[in-house]
């Protein structure tokens, strides 16, 4: 049977998967890392060659990655990173951003240390030999690709920061007030089209590559977004959501971008996730993050309330207080391991309600690792109060695989591939008996995040 190789670099792991025409995976492998501020690009490659060896031989179309965004990797005229790539967690370019305030004024990217200006910036005044040798910026998929390819590519979803809003100034206003080369900027596909054969990986010679996209665009197709008024939220080692909507909806502290399909996208990543899990079950001494869950499932629902604020790692969108720390609110004795759990899994879906309040929506399509669980899938219909349409594992592979589909002409649309690959496997219908009390705790929970904002600020003191 033919296959496709689709491929996920997340920010926690790189997952490659032989996927057939209707999204069964054939063979999958996966290799973790942890990323910090920087990393070696081509320890990315490594990971890919070595989860590819682990995969069997099959008669594949084509090739096709998912990738992280909010990075950069500077590459010379050889195609060899010129210095550590800067990764999504790098707040470094704090001055950087300060002096560009106002000049990504009507393009679709913010100015932040996240922006991509502020950090080319960045890496010019504290790696300046560096810097000089560099001819391109890079997604960290798109470097995946040029080690496949030999070409130099990217699509025009991840680079929406150098694209403008109306007319065609914007954005080369905003190269030039940055004193940036918008050469800089490889050539721009859409993410089906095929950048070129493959060269670099054994076995897979001569097999199309396409440019692919970035990870959210990816996996909120697999997860079954599609419509304006659908929402997605994968929920993974941190969580990501987004609306869809047919007109750009601007939200504080969101990004709006247009979605490549006739949609626009407005959401952004939250700061929590399934990784508050996995540190209870590491603090319990737990096994495994199901066992954690499975105890949760016992806990006393509606007893002494039990708030966990899940800023582990400080907060992102849609506050962005990075400095900010988790916190348990409310703990008295009748509380134990259950409670705590089930608190952790609810502090997680409050977040996420967080990420999402006031978008306008009808329905989530929920995928990733925690939506494993029924119990976390019905707190978010319950916290969300809409429909909860749990869909696949692995949005992110499924949502490349059907891209790459529709790309070689196996659907006719888009839409056609999404309707095939993607699960839509039940359904979760808020329980209008426990709403209210989660509308009470909601506000509560918001009071907790604006007091422990302020006490981590005199904690960092220390
Ligand atoms: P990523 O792609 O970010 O590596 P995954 O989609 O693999 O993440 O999801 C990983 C998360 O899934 C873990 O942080 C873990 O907390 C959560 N998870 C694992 N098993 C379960 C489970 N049985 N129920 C709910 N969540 C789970």
């Amino acid at each position: 049977m033919d296959t496709v190789l689709a491929i996920d670099l997340g920010g926690s792991s790189l997952r490659a998967a032989l996927m057939e025409r209707d999204g069964r995976i054939v063979a999958s492998a996966m290799r973790r890392h942890r990323l910090g501020e920087e990393a070696d690009a081509d320890g990315w490659w490594a990971m890919l060659v070595a989860a590819v060896a682990e995969l069997p031989q099959s008669p594949v179309k084509a090739i096709i990655a998912s990738g992280f965004t909010r990075s950069q990797v500077l590459v010379d005229g050889a195609g060899d990173p010129v210095r550590p790539a800067q990764c999504f967690a790098d707040t470094r370019a704090t001055a950087e951003a300060a002096e560009l305030t106002g000049a990504s004024r009507g393009t679709w990217v913010e100015m932040t240390p996240f922006h991509p200006a502020a950090r080319l910036r960045w890496a010019r005044a504290h790696d300046p030999d560096a810097f000089a040798r560099a001819r391109h910026v890079l997604q960290p998929k798109d470097f995946l690709v040029l080690r496949l390819t030999g070409r130099r590519a990217s699509d025009r979803i991840s680079n929406a920061w150098a694209l403008e809003r109306r007319g065609n100034v914007r954005a080369l206003a905003l190269f030039r007030r940055a004193q940036l080369d918008a050469a800089l900027l490889p050539e721009l596909f859409d993410p089906w089209d095929i950048v070129g054969p493959c060269t670099g990986l054994a076995g897979y010679e001569g097999v199309p590559v396409m440019c692919g996209a970035m990870d959210t665009w990816c996996a909120s197709l697999g997860a079954g977004a599609s419509q304006p008024g659908d929402a997605y939220l994968i929920a993974g080692t941190t969580d990501a959501g987004g609306v869809l909507s047919d007109a750009p909806a601007e939200t504080e502290g969101l990004v709006t971008l247009p979605w490549g399909i006739g949609l626009f996208h407005t959401g952004g990543p939250s700061g929590a996730g399934g990784d508050c899990l996995q540190w209870l079950a590491e603090v319990l001494g737990q096994p495994d993050v199901g066992t954690v869950v499975a105890s949760a499932e016992g806990a006393v629902a509606n007893g002494n309330p039990l708030l966990f604020l899940p800023a582990l790692s400080g907060e992102r969108a849609p506050s962005w207080a990075a400095t900010s720390r988790g916190s348990f609110a409310g703990l008295d004795r009748s509380h134990g391991a259950a409670e705590l759990a089930r608190a952790v899994m609810e502090g997680v879906a409050f977040a996420d309600r967080d990420l999402l309040a006031g978008l306008p929506f009808d329905r989530l399509f929920l995928g990733g690792g925690g939506a494993r669980s029924d119990l976390w899938c019905q707190m978010r219909a319950d916290l969300l109060g809409c429909q909860v349409v749990r869909s696949s594992e692995q949005p992110g592979l499924v949502g490349a695989a059907l891209v790459a589909w529709a790309g070689l002409g196996a659907y006719p649309t888009l839409s056609a591939a999404q309707a095939a690959l993607s699960e839509r496997a039940e359904v979760f219908w808020p329980d209008w008996t426990v709403i209210a009390r989660y509308q009470r705790l909601f506000e509560v929970f918001k009071q907790l995040q604006a007091a422990a904002a302020t006490l981590a600020h005199g904690l960092s003191r220390f």
